[in-house]
């Protein structure tokens, strides 16, 4: 290893992440460059993140404008971002009031906190599990981890948090499980391999949810922001959630993380009960409602249009099983071979895909061009085949 950065994040970084052998530099729109120059399209957008792609214009623009007039302040005080943002999401989606933080886990903890507290104040104590489904992905504080149903993950750090339980995509084991206050799941497992739910499951879900004032949580922290080329995934499948959480994909490239509340449970949290310092931090969400602004009906029926074209690219290609998923979030099934390696070796040849369990996960920025798109695949499909 010859780059200094490499040795230095070795030495000081702690060990939590397994690097593949890329150090990036710099980026723009769907192509960014490593430390010698050398470019690479990329199909991952930093898992979902960059949605707009490297430092869009009118992102950055956006940014920079509220940087120079108040960086950061506190939730003690009013701020026009956050609050303008709030408005934007509810009117978009529907949804009645917003809590803003920083992270996918850490708006899925204000979920979980909402429905406890909801349940609490109507029936008391002792109705508080919250349904996960196998082989989901919550996050990685104590109670996200413990709420993403997959075994292997749940080692070393005992004791893990009481009160969830988890359950096979089976309503009549989801309807026989006792002192329940939600159900939570994502519409497309993103970690868990790119796997859509069934639609009418999760109809069933959500009537038994209603039927039960049992709170329906959907984790749209990978689907959310025109992903899957709607604005919420939820919309595919014709439901509408108790709650939603959001995050990788709202901030265009800076960390946010939202929860949003229906007419059930909008006024279940009040003052004191939750909070967070940098949540709804003003540059933030001047970068947020960039990437709302620019997602309209025509900008969402492209992410349909492209998602649909990168099917047809794979579709009988050699070495692909299947290919899952909505819109822009898709996902390879591999005939034999590993998904790390196929990944490993489209980076050497310029193509920067993700994993996802066994499978390649596609997560290319929004914007990404066709052109981009065949070229980025033609490198997968050749790779796959070899
Ligand atoms: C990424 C992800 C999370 C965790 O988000 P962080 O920002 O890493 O905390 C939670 N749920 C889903 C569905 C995710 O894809």
């Amino acid at each position: 290893m010859t780059d200094d950065i490499k040795i230095k994040d070795k030495e000081y970084v702690l060990g939590t992440y397994g690097r593949y052998d890329l150090h990036i530099v710099r980026g723009k729109g769907a192509v960014c460059e490593d430390e010698r120059g050398k470019k690479y399209i990329d199909l991952g957008s930093g898992i979902g993140v960059n949605s707009l792609g490297y430092c869009d214009p009118g992102w950055v623009k956006a940014v920079e404008k509220q940087l120079e007039s108040l960086q950061h302040t506190s939730n003690l005080y009013y701020t026009a971002p956050d609050a303008l943002l709030a408005e934007e999401l509810c009117t978009r989606t529907g949804y009645e009031k917003v809590f803003f933080c920083n992270s996918g886990a850490e708006a899925n903890e204000a979920a979980i906190k909402t429905a406890r507290k909801y349940s609490f104040d109507k029936y008391g104590r002792g109705r508080d599990k919250i349904i996960t489904l196998n082989k989901s992905f919550h996050g990685r504080t104590m109670a996200t981890l413990t709420a993403t149903a997959q075994e292997a993950m749940h080692n070393y750090f005992f004791p893990f948090n009481e009160g969830f339980v988890y359950c096979e995509k089976d309503m009549e084991e989801i309807k026989g499980k006792e002192g329940v206050c939600a159900v939570m799941l994502e519409f497309i497992q993103g970690e868990g391999g790119v796997i859509p739910q069934d639609g009418e499951f999760v109809r069933q879900v959500a009537l038994h949810c209603a039927q039960n004032d049992i709170l329906f949580i959907a984790d749209e922290v990978q689907t959310g922001v025109g992903r899957t080329g709607k604005f919420l995934c939820s919309e595919h499948y014709g439901v509408k959630p108790d709650i939603t959480t959001l995050a990788k994909g709202l901030g265009g490239g800076l960390p946010i993380g939202a929860m949003l509340v229906g007419d059930k449970c909008k006024d279940t949290m009040g003052a004191g009960t939750h909070g967070s310092t940098f949540g709804g931090n003003p540059v933030v969400c001047a970068g947020a409602r960039y990437v709302l602004s620019r997602m309209d009906g025509e900008f969402l029926s492209e992410v349909e249009r492209k998602g649909a074209l990168v099917k047809k690219l794979l579709s009988g290609a050699e070495g692909v099983k299947s290919v899952n998923g909505l819109g822009l979030m898709l996902g390879i099934e591999l005939d034999g071979k590993s998904a790390t390696d196929v990944v490993k070796e489209c980076i050497a040849q310029g193509v920067i895909p993700l994993t996802a369990k066994d499978r390649v996960r596609l997560l290319p920025p929004l914007i990404i061009t066709d052109g981009e798109l065949e070229k980025a695949i033609g490198v997968l499909k050749k790779v796959i085949a070899e």
